[in-house]
């Protein structure tokens, strides 16, 4: 009898995907990040199952979203080689999730802060180690740099933003604004949002509507030009911003047990993702913090397969959706999707699928 991919992990973990929203800070090799903190004597146990009981939000626990947040910690670093160590080891993971092509996102300040590191020293360092394990790995890679709506006001983030493009990293390819979204509101931030579009350079991605309504996703496109949408899960409740999604081709990057877990979406079985994707509307499937939620993104995959009854098919047009609204020139989009439909193939031809 064929085996039914859908329920079957380790196949699962093979189907070729690509992401567009996955938090650096929230993928860390859990066996690294002990020896760095061990090391740098930080007060965790030296037993690995202790370990992860403490860095991790365990997968069975009730949502809880200050719980969630507490997991978010950057004093682990206290050397350029803990953070080029944990970055490499992080990205050569996604080889096991099957990703295709990611872009990634970090925020510089996440691994700078404790020891104040310079933060364009950083950003190098990580794409540097990062680019090295991707290319080991064979998996295509870009990044997106994060601003955290609580950390900065849109003045600092104009400056940073201009040093991060004097850095003339062509991997760089967005921009994404995350943080608290309810008292950081897209009204905040349209001086930086403008500099980022007349400049033309990058992609805009937005976390809205994740526990806000959905007007803060129109805000997000009407004020800040976003072209993605992050989470967006409040979508599901105005038919007319659908319609503006699909007009515009504004794509939702939306992570299912992310928002299960932080008490986003209490109904994880009842996630926008399956009705949007019926509707048309461009959703994509992440995994937002994989390493914190206790998960992967092939557990998402399989929710979404389980719960939206999707089909293999359903799941490659979902990752054309992805491709599409990457942050890349058509001509790298087309290539992509020539690529990725080679990659199809024969994942079809080896699972005899
Ligand atoms: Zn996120």
């Amino acid at each position: 009898m064929a085996v039914d991919f859908r329920t079957n992990k380790k196949i699962m973990r093979a189907f070729p995907k690509v992401e567009l929203h996955r938090h650096l800070e929230g993928t860390f090799a859990l066996p690294t990040l002990h020896r760095i903190a061990l090391a740098n004597k930080l007060p965790y146990s030296s037993d690995f199952e202790e370990f992860k009981k403490a860095v991790q939000f365990p997968r069975d626990s009730e949502p809880d979203f200050l719980t969630f947040l507490s997991k978010f910690k950057n004093d682990w670093y206290r050397s350029h080689q803990d953070v080029h160590d944990i970055v490499r080891d992080s990205v050569l993971d996604f080889v096991s999730d099957g990703i295709f092509f990611i872009e990634l996102r970090f925020s510089p300040e996440h691994f700078a802060l404790h020891n104040n590191f310079d933060r364009m020293e950083i950003a190098n360092i990580v794409m540097d180690a990062s680019n090295q394990a991707a290319e080991d790995a064979g998996v295509l890679i870009r990044y997106l740099i994060t601003f955290n709506r609580a950390k900065q006001d849109q003045y600092e983030m104009i400056n940073l933003y201009h040093a991060l493009r004097d850095l003339k990293r062509p991997e760089i390819v967005g921009i994404d604004l995350a943080g608290d979204e309810t008292q950081f509101p897209p009204q905040q931030f349209t001086e930086f949002f403008k500099v980022v579009r007349d400049d033309g350079v990058y992609g805009t991605t937005i976390h809205a509507g994740e526990v806000t309504p959905a007007h803060q996703v129109w805000d997000s496109i009407n004020l800040l030009h976003a072209q993605r949408i992050g989470h967006g899960t409040s979508a599901i409740d105005d038919a007319e911003l659908q319609q503006r999604l699909i007009d515009e081709g504004v794509v939702l990057e939306q992570c299912i047990t992310s928002n299960y877990q932080t008490g986003s979406w209490a109904d994880e079985k009842n996630h926008p993702l399956g009705r949007l994707f019926r509707s048309g509307v461009p959703v994509t499937i992440n995994s937002d913090d994989p390493t914190i939620q206790d998960t992967d993104l092939t557990d998402d995959y399989m929710k979404a397969c389980d719960y939206f009854d999707l089909t293999l098919d359903d799941l490659v047009a979902l990752n054309m959706v992805a491709i599409e609204g990457a942050f890349l020139p058509d001509t790298e989009k087309t290539d992509l999707k020539n690529r990725y439909n080679a990659a199809i193939a024969a994942f079809r031809k080896k699972h005899r699928i």
